[in-house]
């Protein structure tokens, strides 16, 4: 089978060759275990995190790792009670073809109520991500204003349908007019900003009458700079990522931070997995929206194991729409 692992610690954007494809025997499943064949791989912006040698929440990659991701695949051989050889499943099982597993790293996923991948995405802990942060950390309130960054991604585009769900208007940033346009009609976001626009500062303030209650933040940046002073009193910023940092070489200096003073804003930084409890209401909120039709995905699927490094990239610099996948083989 073939795997990636770490090679070298990238210094700013990371390159193909922080990456080595290798091909090693598939490793047999013990008793209690399960033999899974991956069929798709998640690659997510957090990883990058991982590589760096400083301290975060998730454990520092070591060189020579298998990378880490969440994959959908089936069950090809079972020693485990409750598995059966066929049943679909959700793991972090790293990039790789075949993962042997334990139960408690998996969880069956119902492929007859949505297709394998969108449990990698809006029905899996992306869609998660998105409930967490707004509900729990945004608490917004019907008829407020939830401003998303980085929209028309896995996590932004599901924010801004649970808002809108909620009675919220919902407002997008995003990179480039195509995306704006897809957040607005495939999403059904009020309204779209694109941040590479020279009038972007301009533009945000116009599509923000009522100001901003809750800011869920992906990127940071100049970004979460340019939305201090559209804040109302209070509002919560939900701190869900930092892509825009993710590959810089010298952090962002923020300008306005008085103004989270001036205006009593609540920044709130996030993981999911500190917030398991929340995990089976989540999911069933995120269910039940798309069993009803008003929870939509875009996917963006990169063929083949030996190209996910590159679609990693890429995806760090914006050129996914919706979830960025990788399908390790042809079908
Ligand atoms: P996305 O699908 O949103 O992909 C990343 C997007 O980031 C790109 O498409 C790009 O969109 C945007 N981006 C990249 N660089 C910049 C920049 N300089 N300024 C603004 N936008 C930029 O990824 P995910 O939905 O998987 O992740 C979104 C965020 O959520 C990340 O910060 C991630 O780390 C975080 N996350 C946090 C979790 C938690 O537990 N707290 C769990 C899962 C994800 P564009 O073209 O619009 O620039």
């Amino acid at each position: 089978q073939r795997q990636v692992s770490f090679a070298r610690r990238p210094i700013g954007t990371p390159t193909e060759d922080c990456f080595t494809l290798a091909t090693v025997p598939v490793g047999r499943p013990g008793p209690g275990q399960v033999l899974v064949r991956n069929d798709v791989l998640s690659v997510d912006p957090y990883i990058r995190m991982r590589m760096e040698e400083k301290d975060s929440y998730a454990p520092v990659m070591r060189i020579g790792d298998v990378l880490v991701g969440r994959t959908v695949g089936q069950v090809v051989e079972s020693h485990a009670d409750g598995f059966v050889e066929g049943q679909w499943v959700v793991g972090r099982l790293g990039w790789q073809d075949y993962s042997v597993a334990s139960p408690a790293e998996l969880q069956l996923v119902d492929v007859s109520a949505a297709p394998a991948t969108a449990y990698l995405g809006a029905l899996g802990s992306t869609g998660i991500t998105a409930w967490v942060g707004l509900h729990a950390f945004g608490k917004p309130k019907a008829g407020e204003t939830v401003l998303v960054s980085a929209a028309s991604g896995a996590v932004g585009s599901v924010v801004g349908q649970l808002a809108r769900l909620h009675g919220c208007r919902a407002v997008g940033i995003a990179g480039g007019a195509a995306k704006c346009e897809l957040v607005r009609s495939a999403y059904g976001f009020d309204d779209c900003i694109d941040y590479r626009a020279p009038d972007f500062a301009e533009a945000l303030r116009r599509a923000l009458p009522q100001g901003v209650d809750v800011y869920f933040d992906n990127v940071g940046g100049p970004i979460l700079d340019a939305v201090l002073p559209l804040c109302n009193n209070f509002a919560r910023i939900p701190l869900c990522g930092l892509v825009s940092q993710y590959n810089a070489t010298e952090p962002y200096g923020m300008k306005n931070l008085r103004e989270v003073f001036n205006r009593r804003v609540t920044i709130r930084g996030f993981v999911l997995s500190d917030h398991k409890d929340l995990w089976p209401q989540a999911s069933a909120a995120l269910a039940g929206a798309y069993a009803a039709g008003r929870l939509q995905y875009r996917e963006t699927i990169t063929e083949g194991l030996e190209n996910a490094p590159r679609a990693f990239i890429d995806m760090l610099a914006g050129a996914n729409v919706g979830k960025q996948l990788v399908r390790l083989r042809p079908a």
